[in-house]
């Protein structure tokens, strides 16, 4: 756990979220600002920056976090989502704790801008 990291809070359960899934390692929760009908974050409870801090020991965890996503869109109603890991603030990065976005329940535009 990083002390000052909003998404470590969240795992711990010291803030609020609305959860969907929850294991020994791994949490998905409603997104605050939903950008589409379904919008949800899958992260690891482990502190990892980003993609680009991800070590040889989280590969499994990396694909636990695309089955778990892909799991609880599927419990959510859709079956056509995107999965989307921003790296770094001039990639849309605000949180600092590893997330992946899941979204759908509309059409989604390609690229992305
Ligand atoms: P990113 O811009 O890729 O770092 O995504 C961070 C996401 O976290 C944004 O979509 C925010 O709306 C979302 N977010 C920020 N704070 C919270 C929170 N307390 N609960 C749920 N989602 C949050």
């Amino acid at each position: 756990m990083s002390s000052n990291c909003l998404f470590c809070k969240i795992a711990a359960g010291d803030i609020p979220a609305e959860k969907l899934y929850e294991d020994d390692d791994m949490l998905a929760f409603r997104d605050i600002a939903p950008q589409a009908p379904v919008h949800f974050l899958v992260i690891p409870k482990k502190h990892i920056q980003d993609p680009a801090a991800i070590s040889a020991e989280d590969e499994a965890l990396m694909g636990k976090m695309m089955r778990v996503g892909s799991q609880v869109a599927g419990e959510n109603g859709i079956t056509d989502f995107r999965l989307v890991f921003n790296n770094g603030a001039d990639a849309g990065q605000t949180v600092f704790h590893i997330h992946m976005h899941v979204l759908g329940g509309r059409s989604l535009s390609w690229p992305p801008g």
